[in-house]
């Protein structure tokens, strides 16, 4: 069977290149005799990879010598639990943002460690913008103010970073890491699980400023301590090997693809197609503010569930699959992560013009 394109939130698609080259390296990587899962993850052969897969990350986000680079398991999850243990032991107190579901789901695991304060919140309009930034009042007296800087389920994203002075600002990038130019200096600390721009599930990139490090909780678990972890290269216990591994393809991808700005470029490119044929169009809408809207994830609905129901099925009918959208919003959700190619999106507006003139 020919490969579809898949339009998932995550597990999202991965670049086919990639997965060639792990089929390629699967049963025995260069001349080591053997595979990746195979190796002991304290041999040099392991360490020269993950070795290889930090300085690669670190030179495609321009990350700063005196930020850590950990690769842990327990996906962004665990960091909603891990940012308040490691942080809130300052003075009990944290900024969050609401600004969609997974923004929403972290404050409420803070809440178990000190005192949360929403300062802005898009949650009664079902999370169809971003708050604008430059009116929130952050609390200077605060351990660290916490953002999400693209909203998966909704299909927004951050305009703008925040200026939070002297508070470190904590970034849940799981969606849109990778995908256009931060300045990592802007941040405390930043981490992305892997499965939607980096490669498969289990990996969960974590990226942490220095100073920050050794404030955590007294009874933060051990794997859960950033300090802990940095200071044995993310391998406290045995880490997830092939899929540090398959990170390293995907940035080396990336890399050879010109990095992070050429890909923005493709990214801004694949979104404006999309995004130009929904606005002209009389069948689909799209539900988010426009100054909002996402690069990554594309929601769009036609207001008619039945009609949303048939879309879905021509979609698959036309090797188009994973469009259905999240039951918060309905709809469509197109998740255009940087492995999705261009043709992809036009391949969609395709299929999206040929129905739209169908069902007229
Ligand atoms: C997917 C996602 C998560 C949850 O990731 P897991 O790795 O499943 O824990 C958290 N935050 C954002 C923004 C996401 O897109």
């Amino acid at each position: 069977m020919d490969r579809v394109f898949n339009f998932a939130a995550g597990p999202a698609t991965i670049a086919e290149s990639v997965l060639e080259k792990a089929q390629k390296e699967l049963v025995v990587y260069q001349d080591k005799g053997m595979s990746v899962m195979e190796m002991s993850h304290r041999s040099a052969m392991y360490i020269d990879i993950y070795n290889e897969t930090v300085a690669l990350l670190k030179d495609l986000m321009k990350i700063p010598d005196n930020y850590k680079i950990m690769f842990l398991q327990g996906g962004a999850t665990l960091q909603f639990s891990a940012v308040p243990m490691n942080l809130m032991g300052e003075n009990g107190k944290a900024d969050y943002v609401d600004s969609g579901n997974f923004a929403h789901l972290a404050a409420v695991e803070a809440q178990k460690y000190g005192q949360v304060n929403i300062v802005a919140s898009s949650r009664d309009d079902n999370y169809t913008y971003v708050p604008d930034v430059d009116a929130i009042q952050w609390n200077q007296d605060a351990a660290y103010a916490y953002i999400t800087t693209n909203n998966t389920i909704y299909g927004t994203r951050f305009p703008k970073i925040p200026e939070t002075g002297n508070v470190p600002l904590i970034a849940d990038m799981s969606s849109n890491i990778l995908s256009e130019e931060y300045d990592v200096s802007k941040f405390g600390m930043i981490f992305a699980g892997a499965q939607k721009n980096i490669g498969p599930a289990g990996v969960c990139v974590v990226i942490v400023r220095e100073d920050l490090l050794g404030k955590e909780l007294p009874y933060t678990p051990k794997l859960m301590s950033w300090a802990l972890q940095a200071k044995n290269d993310s391998m406290l216990n045995t880490p997830n090997t092939y899929g540090i591994y398959m990170a390293k393809l995907g940035f080396e991808w990336l890399r050879d693809l010109g990095g992070v700005a050429a890909i923005n470029k493709i990214n801004v490119e694949k979104a404006q197609i999309l995004y130009d044929y929904i606005d002209e169009s009389k069948l689909f809408k799209s539900p988010v503010k426009a100054e909002c809207r996402s690069l990554m994830n594309v929601p769009f609905v036609t207001g008619d569930a039945d009609k949303d129901a048939a879309f879905i099925k021509y979609c698959t009918k036309n090797g188009l699959v994973n469009i259905k959208g999240h039951r918060n919003v309905g709809g469509m959700r197109a998740s255009i992560y940087n492995a999705m190619p261009v043709e992809g999106v036009k391949k969609l507006v395709e299929v999206m013009k040929a129905f739209e003139k169908e069902n007229a």
